[in-house]
């Protein structure tokens, strides 16, 4: 290559992309249209397919400085607070919960020539020909990359070019809105220490892990309180909510529950309205050499808390594609060869868990029932269930 390659977008996915890159020594040049790095966000789960990509990228010490480890899961009922299933990982594996913030900030902390990164560059188009792409920007000359990978989002700009010819071009609201909020600790809480508890109902349900390293003196709670809504009326995709707006609708029989409502309302800490918005699934994300990475290739609803997990991945896998080829547009076609199905498999089993998690009537009494079957006979197989996301390793491929 002679010229380097060009990441738009320096979030999770485009970030991580940028420190694998680095450690094979391929030359890229990053491009955010933030005007400076800012690490946003409430919680994240770092499921064991993410922590071996860490590790391989030498940042595990790193990880669990910002981290609190998560040893199984919990699944209770939003209307009887009774508990439906619960379990522990196996021991090899490795699941950490932790701020969205920390997270993007180490994989920042990760790149070490930062003199590869510019802000306030916000791609509007690009063209490309045989041997390179010219990137076009808001307020910045124009540039060519030996190839460009849209690591921008789920509104990515460089979706909506390649995908010019079809009707899908903006995100749209997949039916769900997320309340969000982190607050600080409290003993109350132990019971919800070392796991991630879901609440379970037919128009709510509640996610609540939580998040920091208590070693390092900090620990949060991290709430997300999913709400069954079929349209979304705001200005953009987040607003700032009363609070005990939220606590009144999300009222609920669990004492736990109740308490994290109040200290919520509580809390100085602002709650944020979401609305999740989603894209079906590509037939493609490369043409010659321009590929997707990410939410902007991908993008789900995160009831099974992988899309920044897919974003990581995919960014490992890609690095090592460009290692392997002598050209971007095999190196391109070939990530995509290796990360499709997978990637397209989980927006399918987040979006049927979104399914699960809202259950009615008869559709929720046979999920209770076989929750407590398993539960009493072998709650373990919950791991054989979710084996294929956990278990899988890209530093292996
Ligand atoms: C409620 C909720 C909970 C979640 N929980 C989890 C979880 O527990 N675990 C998990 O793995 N995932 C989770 N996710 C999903 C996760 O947050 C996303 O999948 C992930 O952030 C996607 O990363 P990305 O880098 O692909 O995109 P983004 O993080 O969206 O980054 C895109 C970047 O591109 C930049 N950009 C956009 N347009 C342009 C442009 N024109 N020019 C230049 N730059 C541009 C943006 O500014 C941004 O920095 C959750 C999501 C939600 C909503």
């Amino acid at each position: 290559m002679t010229n380097p390659l060009g990441i738009v977008g320096a979030g999770i996915g485009g970030l991580t992309l940028a420190c694998a890159l680095e450690q094979q020594n391929i030359p890229f040049t990053l491009y955010e249209q933030a005007e400076s790095f800012e690490a946003l966000g409430y919680g994240i789960q770092v499921s064991p397919n993410v922590v071996r990509v860490l590790a391989a990228l030498g940042l595990t010490e790193k990880l669990e400085a910002i981290a609190h480890r998560c040893y199984g899961f919990e699944l209770r009922s939003f209307t009887s607070d009774q508990t439906l299933i619960k379990w522990q990982l196996p021991k090899n594996q490795l699941y950490y919960q932790c701020r969205r913030a920390d997270l993007h900030q180490l994989l920042f902390d990760g790149l070490r020539d930062k003199s590869k990164l510019n802000f306030a560059t916000r791609l509007t188009g690009y063209s490309q020909t045989t041997d390179k792409v010219a990137l076009k920007f808001e307020h910045a000359p124009k540039v060519e990359v030996a190839g460009l990978v849209g690591a921008d989002g789920v509104g990515s700009p460089t979706r909506r070019q390649l995908m010019l010819d079809s009707q899908q071009t903006k995100p749209s609201y997949a039916g769900y809105a997320a309340f969000r909020a982190i607050l600080p600790w409290r003993s109350p809480y132990e019971e919800l220490a070392g796991r991630a508890t879901v609440w379970l109902g037919k128009n709510h349900h509640v996610v609540a892990y939580p998040n920091g390293n208590l070693n390092h003196g900090e620990q949060w709670l991290n709430l997300v309180l999913v709400v069954k809504e079929s349209q979304w009326q705001e200005e953009g995709w987040t607003i700032e909510v009363d609070k005990s707006q939220v606590a009144a609708e999300f009222q609920n029989q669990s004492r736990l529950l109740n308490q994290i409502l109040k200290d919520m309302i509580a809390s100085p800490e602002p709650c944020y309205k979401w609305g999740l918005f989603t894209r079906p699934a590509l037939p493609f994300w490369s043409q010659n050499k321009v590929t997707l990475l990410g939410d902007a290739a991908h993008p789900m609803v995160p009831f099974q808390a992988q899309g920044a997990a897919m974003s990581i991945e995919d960014a490992y896998v890609l690095a090592q594609c460009l290692q392997r080829h002598q050209t971007t547009e095999g190196a391109f076609q070939q990530y995509e060869n290796l990360r499709y199905q997978r990637a397209t498999r989980m927006q399918i089993t987040s979006r049927k868990n979104a399914d699960i998690f809202h259950a009615s009537g008869l559709k929720a009494i046979a999920r209770d029932f076989v929750f407590k079957i398993v539960d009493a006979i072998a709650p373990n197989l919950m791991n054989l269930k979710s084996a294929w996301i956990y278990d899988y390793d890209v530093t292996k491929l």
